[in-house]
C-alpha cells in the first residue's frame, strides 16, 4: 500500500525532516579526529529530543542507538560505539531519523574527518550529486526505475559501483513504507510516481566492488573488499512538474562546514 499524503501531512513530514536536518547539523560540529561514534550518537539523540521528537532508529527491529554511524568501508547501519574513534582521513556516514506528530523524517550525510584523500572526496561528491540526479526524477508521472537509473548511470559512468541489497523507501507514519526505491533501474519501469508520495532516496556508492557483507553484530553492512563507501539521503515529496520538494535539508551542515562543505 502506497500512502498519498495530504498537504497537512506534508507539513508534518517537513517538520520531522527539519528536526533531522538540525540534528545532522549539530553532529557536524563535533566530527573530528579523536571523537567516538558513541559521542556523536548522544549529540544526535539530544538534539532530536530537544525538539520534542523521538529518534526513529532507536529500538527499530532492536537497533540499539539513535543514529546509524558508518565509517569508511561500512556502507550503512554502523552501531555507534565507545571503541570506534574517528581518525584523520576517515569518512563517516551519519544517518538520522526523527518521529514527531506521527510522521518520520530520514536523512544521511557522509562527512570527512580532517583531510581526506582526493580520490575519496570524489566518491563523496559523486554520491551526493547522484542523490540530486535521483531527486530530479521524483516527478508525478515518472517511475521508480527513472530514479534508480539516474543514480546508477551517474555513478557507474564515473567508475563507481552501486549497492543493490539496500534501497530507499516510502516515508510516512512508518519509517519504511512502500514503495522500495532502488539505486539501480530501467527507465520507464516500476511504480508510477504520484503527487503526494513521500520517499527517501539514498544512494550507497562504493569505490570498489558493489558487493557487501553483514558483520556478526547483525547490523553493520560493509563492502566485501573493504574499500570506502558513501551514503547520502533526503526525504522528498513527489510533486507535479516542479521536481521533488525536499522534506530534509543539508543547510545546517553547510552552515557548520563552511568552505569544507562539498
Ligand atoms: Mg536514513
Ligand atoms: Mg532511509
Amino acid at each position: 500500500m502506497i500512502f498519498i499524503k495530504t498537504e497537512d501531512e506534508l507539513n508534518l513530514l517537513r517538520e520531522s525532516g527539519q528536526i533531522v536536518a538540525k540534528a545532522l547539523g549539530e553532529v557536524a560540529k563535533y566530527i573530528k579526529p579523536g571523537v567516538t561514534t558513541k559521542f556523536l550518537d548522544g549529540i544526535g539523540e539530544e538534539t532530536i529530543r530537544s525538539y520534542g521528537a523521538i529518534p526513529s532508529f532507536l529500538n527499530y527491529n532492536g537497533f540499539p542507538s539513535s543514529l546509524c554511524i558508518s565509517v569508511n568501508e561500512v556502507v550503512v547501519h554502523g552501531i555507534p560505539s565507545e571503541s570506534i574513534v574517528l581518525k584523520e582521513g576517515d569518512i563517516v556516514s551519519v544517518d538520522c531519523g526523527a518521529l514527531k506528530n506521527g510522521f518520520h523524517g530520514d536523512s544521511a550525510y557522509t562527512f570527512c574527518v580532517g583531510d581526506v584523500e582526493p580520490a575519496i572526496i570524489e566518491l563523496l561528491k559523486t554520491t551526493k550529486e547522484s542523490l540530486y540526479k535521483g531527486i530530479e526524477e521524483a516527478i508525478d508521472g515518472k517511475r521508480i526505475g527513472d530514479i534508480g537509473n539516474a543514480v546508477q548511470e551517474y555513478c557507474q559512468r564515473r567508475g563507481y559501483t552501486v549497492v543493490r541489497e539496500l534501497v530507499g523507501h516510502g516515508v510516512g507514519r512508518s519509517l519504511h513504507e512502500e514503495p522500495e526505491v532502488p539505486n539501480v533501474g530501467k527507465r520507464g519501469s516500476g511504480v508510477r510516481l504520484k503527487q503526494g508520495m513521500v520517499i527517501a532516496i539514498e544512494p550507497m556508492i562504493n569505490m570498489g566492488t558493489r558487493h557487501v557483507v553483514i558483520e556478526n553484530d547483525g547490523w553493520t553492512v560493509r563492502t566485501l573488499d573493504r574499500k570506502p563507501s558513501a551514503h547520502f539521503e533526503h526525504t522528498v515529496a513527489v510533486t507535479k512538474g516542479q521536481g521533488a520538494q525536499l522534506m530534509t535539508s543539508f543547510e545546517y551542515i553547510q552552515q557548520v562546514l563552511g568552505d569544507r562543505f562539498i
